[in-house]
Parts: C-alpha cells; sequence; structure tokens
C-alpha cells in the first residue's frame, strides 16, 4: 500500500542543494580527499542493492565515489520518515569505514554498519 508523503518527503532535493548538503558533510567528517558525486532523486532501478535508501559506490584506491538517494515517493511504508540529509551522512560514513567493511567477518560487517547508522543519526540529532 502506498503511504502518504509529508510535505517534507515530497519535496525533491534538487542537486544544487543535494551537492551543499555533501560539501558540507564531506568538510565535517574529514572526506574532502574524495571525489563524490552525487545523485539525488534515483529511482529504484538505478540501484545496485535493492530496497536501499542509499548507496555508495566506491572505489577506495582513487578515493572516488557515486551516492545515490532515493527519490521521495519510491520510499515507501517504513519505520523512520525519509531523511535525504541522515542518508547522506549514513552514505559517507561508509566511505570513511570502508577498511573495516567487507572484513570477511559478517559479524564485524554487520556491526560496523549498526555504527554507522547510529552516527549518522547522532550527527543529524546534533545539528
Ligand atoms: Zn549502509
Amino acid at each position: 500500500m502506498e503511504k502518504k508523503l509529508t510535505p517534507e518527503e515530497r519535496k525533491v532535493i534538487d542537486k544544487k542543494q543535494a551537492r551543499k548538503l555533501l560539501k558540507k558533510w564531506q568538510k565535517r567528517l574529514r572526506l574532502t580527499d574524495w571525489d563524490i558525486v552525487i545523485r539525488p532523486n534515483s529511482m529504484p532501478d538505478n540501484f545496485v542493492l535493492q530496497s536501499c535508501v542509499g548507496e555508495c559506490e566506491f572505489q577506495e584506491v582513487s578515493k572516488t565515489a557515486v551516492i545515490r538517494i532515493l527519490r521521495p515517493d519510491g520510499y515507501g511504508d517504513r519505520v523512520m520518515p525519509f531523511n535525504f540529509e541522515k542518508t547522506l551522512v549514513h552514505e559517507l560514513l561508509h566511505l570513511k569505514f570502508n577498511l573495516l567493511e567487507r572484513s570477511g567477518n559478517d559479524f564485524q560487517d554487520r556491526y560496523v554498519h549498526q555504527l554507522i547508522d547510529e552516527l549518522a543519526k547522532a550527527f543529524i540529532e546534533s545539528e
């Protein structure tokens, strides 16, 4: 069933706004040495990973990344409301933690992912 969107959720984050938020969080998280392309309003079909709100494809050796964030009307019915900035911070933290992920230890990877999400929430709440 389709969820009714709030005005905030319906607001489409434009590219300029998205780039501004990217710059702000790149600086704050000390990730300015990464070349990052942001793709707001991505369609679910554009995602490599299914049922994700955001995803970050990166090349660790060249420090380049593409971050896709789902368009709000493709978000569906979830416990947490759509939050563009929180999703962006979560994806940027994947770059910060990239050397601890894909460790070959499933428990560690899941734990790091949980930490990433908790830290993203904490950063956004402290705004
Ligand atoms: Zn994630």
